[in-house]
């Protein structure tokens, strides 16, 4: 798949934005397709509008629903780790240029759908690493290879997911 392509997802269902809003402990803004399940089935990831209902820009275009895995991830960032893995984006350019192709690759996916007018995508791409939900995202929706933070939290959250509550 050319990464800059928007990818083609399965629409919502009404129980999955049932499901989505207990996940989310509020009625879900500007679901446009479940873009990533769990392994029990439960939507994972969501694909959002480029703008919510009223408006509003929304430039996260893949946001993580299931509380499981979120407060997975949320575990890893408390480590730390995201000042490291943006330290080495300064030492490594293979790493840097990957990361540059990531935030090309999500604002072409979003401008597909809206343009929002500005260059700001999501997590801190490419300068930073701001959030790992984020990335994770990105990969669980676009698969491996598109976003080089993402496929690295998926290989760091092994041990735990898909497994427990998610793999069922
Ligand atoms: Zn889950």
């Amino acid at each position: 798949m050319n990464s800059t392509e928007l990818p083609s997802f399965e629409p919502v269902t009404e129980a999955d934005r049932e499901i989505i809003a207990v996940q989310l402990g509020r009625p879900p803004r500007a679901l446009r397709a479940v873009a990533a399940r769990c392994p029990g089935g439960h939507p994972s990831v969501v694909q959002t509008s480029p703008r919510l209902e009223n408006g509003t820009p929304f430039p996260t275009l893949y946001y993580l629903t299931c509380p499981r895995l979120a407060s997975l991830v949320g575990r890893l960032e408390a480590s730390g780790i995201m000042k490291e893995m943006t330290a080495r984006l300064e030492t490594d350019e293979e790493l840097a240029a990957a990361y540059l192709r990531a935030h090309e690759s999500y604002l072409a996916q979003r401008d597909a759908i809206e343009p929002l007018g500005h260059q700001v995508t999501a997590g801190g791409m490419p300068g930073r690493v701001k959030c790992l939900h984020v990335h994770l995202a990105h990969t669980l929706a676009c698969g491996p290879g598109v976003n080089p933070f993402g496929d690295e939290t998926l290989e760091l959250l092994r041990p735990d997911w898909p497994s427990g509550d998610c793999a069922k």
